[in-house]
């Protein structure tokens, strides 16, 4: 009975936005977490893109625990080495030359939006400061990144929104030149649609949007707060499209964890910001940082977790394509890269998902007919397998 006494906590005490599952989760590994009661789960969730390592890596906690040990947090009146070491590897790793940290992805969001006017009113003529943004788009719940997220559903009931953005069509790049205005200074972007249900870039639409950004003398900001850290196969999924933002926001896997956001940009565009412009009290704190330096060095050591991340996406969305020709009546579409990836169904995902959770398998349901996988990177073939197998006999069992 312990856990009805757990949930009826929960619900007692804590604000009622999320419509959570009842599992109370108290321990992971790897791929594996274990609920209150024991049961033990395999994780295609990862905190929703967030456990790039697997639950625990032993070198985030390590590199944790001796940063716990030293210092937990400054502020930014002063310095701090992890942060430093942090922005270094960042900047080293990506084609921006500065970064700013917040702590989540819609504070970066946020302070890109805030570079991009300050940016403008500075380098742009006319009075520019508007932000357009995809339909369709997830970019955060603050009032402005909400206002910036193209989904009605998100902002129903906090009107006003903040003046100042405006949407396009999503891969469609008539739609991206008929919105931009006189009062346009920037694009923010989505490499791929990651809460809108894993919707793919078509073949060369970023590099079009780049090139459009460029005649028309606007700053491309790409949210990778999904997309990054390796999400996609490559360290940031723009590197597909071959081309580079002017800013571009991390979350998510940063931390490995660990909650931490972080606003990259060129020299040039990191100008516009001069002391006293942004500020964050818990902006790159060193034990944030410390988890973010830990998991980034994994990620990037020879190669291997990135390798992994292609081979094991390639099988997975392979192993998705089959169950879709064998349950035709109910799955749609496969779409992905890297572990970013969909599977669409003709009906709402929820009672699949229920259904993997009595089965030991953690699977997450996004734009209500999207069953989206976005496991930790070192995720197995075995694990794959394992995941398949239910899946199919779930599946059998509703068509
Ligand atoms: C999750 C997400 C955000 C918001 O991040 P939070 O840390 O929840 O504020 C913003 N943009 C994208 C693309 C996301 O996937």
């Amino acid at each position: 009975m312990e856990i009805k006494r757990i949930l009826e906590e929960s619900s007692y005490y804590i604000m009622n936005t999320y419509d959570r599952y009842p599992l109370v989760l108290r321990k992971g590994r790897g791929m594996n977490v274990w609920s209150s009661d024991g049961k033990e789960y395999l994780d295609f969730v990862g905190g929703i893109a967030v456990n790039i390592l697997g639950h625990c890596h032993p070198r985030v906690v390590i590199a944790l625990q001796k940063q716990a040990q030293r210092l937990l947090h400054v502020s930014n009146l002063y310095h701090n080495e992890p942060q430093i070491k942090l922005a270094k590897l960042l900047v080293e790793h990506s084609f921006a030359d500065k970064v700013f940290f917040c702590n989540s992805g819609a504070e970066a969001n946020e302070a890109a939006i805030k570079l991009a006017r300050k940016y403008a009113k500075e380098n742009m003529s006319g009075n520019r400061y508007e932000v357009l943004t995809a339909l369709n788009s997830f970019h955060g719940r603050t009032l402005a990144t909400v206002t910036a997220t193209g989904q009605k559903k998100f902002q129903k009931g906090f009107e006003p929104l903040m003046p100042g953005f405006r949407y396009f069509d999503y891969n469609d790049i008539g739609s991206l030149k008929k919105t931009i205005g006189e009062e346009t200074c920037a694009v923010m972007l989505e490499p791929i649609q990651g809460e809108g249900g894993v919707r793919l870039p078509s073949p060369d639409y970023l590099k079009s949007v780049r090139e459009v950004c460029d005649e028309r003398g606007l700053l491309l900001i790409l949210d990778e707060v999904q997309t990054g850290m390796g999400r996609t196969g490559q360290l940031f999924a723009h590197e597909h499209s071959e081309i580079v933002p002017d800013i571009m926001t991390l979350a998510k896997g940063l931390g490995g964890g660990f909650p931490i956001g972080a606003m990259l940009s060129s020299n040039k565009v990191a100008s516009a910001f001069q002391p006293g412009n942004h500020a964050s009290t818990f902006g790159g704190n060193p034990l944030a940082c410390a988890a973010a330096v830990a998991t980034l060095e994994t990620l990037l050591e020879d190669g291997f977790i990135l390798d992994q991340c292609r081979r094991m996406g390639s099988y997975l969305v392979q192993g998705l394509t089959d169950l879709k020709k064998e349950y035709p009546s109910v799955v749609a579409e496969i779409r992905g890269m890297g572990l970013l990836v969909g599977m669409e169904l003709t009906r709402e995902c929820a009672s699949i998902v229920k259904a993997c959770m009595e089965r030991g398998i953690i699977i997450n349901c996004t734009a209500g007919n999207v069953v989206r996988f976005t496991p930790p990177l070192i995720v197995r073939e075995k694990d794959i397998d394992h995941m398949l197998d239910i899946l199919d006999d779930i599946l059998g069992r509703l068509s």
